[in-house]
């Protein structure tokens, strides 16, 4: 999305400052943002240009994200545009809710100049929007920064099966050997922060009960293996990292599921 659209939606006067001085106060914190942000080398960006006297951060981003952006004016269109922008219109971050906010990659109280910058934006679910309050990027504690850094190709996250009643599903993290430790301690803040393996584990009963209900209606072991592998292909298409997807892996990989241990489940 072009900052200029951007800018001529939300930038109002505010305090002593024009709606140009704004706008330049806002495409000079952008450069930074971007300038710090190159592709895995995330470094901490420093904290906005200072102020004029008589503003505040909170006035800052209150007018200009908050009235401007968020509310029912011209900017919210740019606001659903960016909202709306996932596959399924799932939040980024844990891939399961709807994506009904979005997240200030760095913060709007400490970097109010960004607030309405679209590479500060990440749609996002209201749990997950709070669970990563407070958390900067390319430090320790840092988060994930979903647009800069690129999720491991290998897989990452498990799916692990107990087989016997009650069927329980538990998803466990792996770093891929090639994967570099800072972006790996990165994502794990992230992931841990917002619960991710509890949320996949809270989700995968439904879709241990949907397979199970698809194989009980095949007489033949060998047409219940085939039918499972068709659903992992269906879910792989959709999200390879998401819970689905996980989750029928493990089950089409259970002899003991497909056998009869499917039946637990209905
Ligand atoms: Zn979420």
């Amino acid at each position: 999305m072009k900052i200029d659209a951007v800018l001529a939606a939300v930038v109002v006067n505010i305090g002593s400052l024009t709606k140009a001085e704004l706008g330049s106060a806002i495409k000079s914190s952008r450069t930074e943002l971007l300038n710090h942000c190159t592709d895995r080398d995330l470094v901490p960006v420093p904290p906005t240009t200072v102020l004029p006297a008589d503003l505040t951060a909170e006035m800052v981003h209150s007018t200009i994200y908050g009235t401007k952006m968020r509310e029912r004016t011209a900017g919210r269109e740019i606001y659903n545009l960016i909202k709306n922008r996932t596959p399924a219109r799932r939040c980024s971050y844990c891939g399961v809710s709807t994506a009904n906010t979005l997240d200030h990659v760095l913060e709007k109280s400490v970097w109010p100049y960004l607030s309405v910058v679209p590479e500060n934006l990440v749609p996002a679910c209201s749990d997950c929007n709070s669970h990563l309050r407070g958390r900067s990027i390319g430090n320790g504690e840092g988060k994930f920064h979903l647009y800069y850094e690129n999720l491991p190709t290998q897989p990452w996250i498990e799916c692990q099966l107990t087989e016997s009643a009650p069927i329980a599903t538990t998803f466990v993290y792996k770093r891929p050997p090639s994967y570099p430790l800072a972006l790996w301690n990165r994502l794990q803040n992230t992931v841990d922060a917002i619960g991710l393996s509890r949320l996949y584990a809270a989700n995968a009963p439904r879709i241990v009960r949907k397979a199970a209900r698809n194989l009980e209606r095949l007489g033949r072991i060998e047409d219940r293996a085939d039918h499972m592998k068709e659903m992992v292909g269906d879910y792989e298409d959709f999200d390879r990292f998401g819970y689905e997807y996980l989750t029928t892996y493990a089950l089409s990989r259970s002899d003991w599921f497909i056998d009869a241990g499917y039946t637990l489940a209905l």
